[in-house]
């Protein structure tokens, strides 16, 4: 019932919201604006930085 769990994570690309997909396992984050995969690497460290980012612009 917790939905909430995750925050959306958001295209490093075109900043879109990311579809998350589980496949074998694996989580991969798909865009349907750039209609791409995503790699969960890629994805985290876009994340990071703009989280890095934001903490900047707070301070
Ligand atoms: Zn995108």
């Amino acid at each position: 019932m917790s939905d909430s769990q995750n925050p959306v994570m958001l295209c490093p690309d075109c900043g879109k919201p990311l579809e998350e997909l589980v496949a074998c396992g694996a989580r991969d984050y798909f865009c349907n604006s750039c209609n791409e995969l995503k790699s969960k690497t890629r994805v985290r460290e876009a994340a990071a930085a703009l989280l890095a980012a934001q903490s900047k612009e707070n301070h």
